[in-house]
């Protein structure tokens, strides 16, 4: 088996103003692929035949870091969109039971982005029975067998350095308030709360 790099779900100019174009090549173009490079070259030494969700279950260590780096990435681009969306009626009765509000839900997660130390994640899950926030240190994530990813928000100062610098906030706060994916959490969502395997 060979891991690609996945194409980004949109061009990387608009993310703009929010993340620039230079910024999300360097992430997808050089960050992300290292990590499939790195990946692809790990598992071609063992013969490996499972899938990326199989690989980030099983294993530990440098495997486990670039495996989920992978995972982590993909889906980080899928929960970002260009600027225009909000949520369904639905969706924000879902974040209103959770959160307060929609507000109150990208405030609280602009919130664990921030205070969150060193690199990692913020992500928004399901546990079976509510809405969660929650972040994880460098490459991990959420359990994807008991629970279910929504979101994700690069931490890693290669996310904002360049347009940023040390203002992790105002990263946070430019791109949670204008380039959240909102369809991709109802998918998400409605999606098998199960691990989905991939081909
Ligand atoms: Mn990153």
């Amino acid at each position: 088996m060979s891991i690609e790099l996945t194409p980004l779900p949109y061009k990387a100019s608009l993310l703009e103003p929010f993340i620039s174009e230079r910024t999300v090549q360097l992430h997808h173009g050089g960050h992300q692929a290292a990590y499939v490079k790195n990946l692809n070259s790990m598992m071609e030494l063992d013969g490996d035949t499972r899938s990326l969700e199989e690989v980030i279950q099983d294993s530990t260590g440098a495997t486990f870091n670039n495996a989920a780096q992978v995972w982590n990435h993909e889906f980080l681009w899928n929960s970002l969109t260009p600027p225009g969306t909000s949520p369904s009626i639905e969706l924000q009765e879902e974040l209103n039971r959770a959160f307060g509000s929609t507000d109150g839900f990208v405030s609280q997660l602009i919130q664990a982005g921030a205070t969150h130390f060193g690199s990692g994640w913020a992500w928004l899950v399901h546990d079976g029975s509510k809405l969660q926030i929650t972040t994880t240190a460098n490459a991990e994530l959420p359990s994807l067998t008991t629970s279910q990813p929504l979101l994700t928000i690069d931490v890693w100062e290669h996310a904002y350095y360049l347009d940023y610098q040390n203002r992790r906030p105002e990263y946070l706060e430019a791109v949670l308030r204008n380039l959240i994916n909102w369809q991709h959490i109802e998918e998400q969502l409605r999606a098998d709360s199960t691990l989905t395997h991939r081909n």
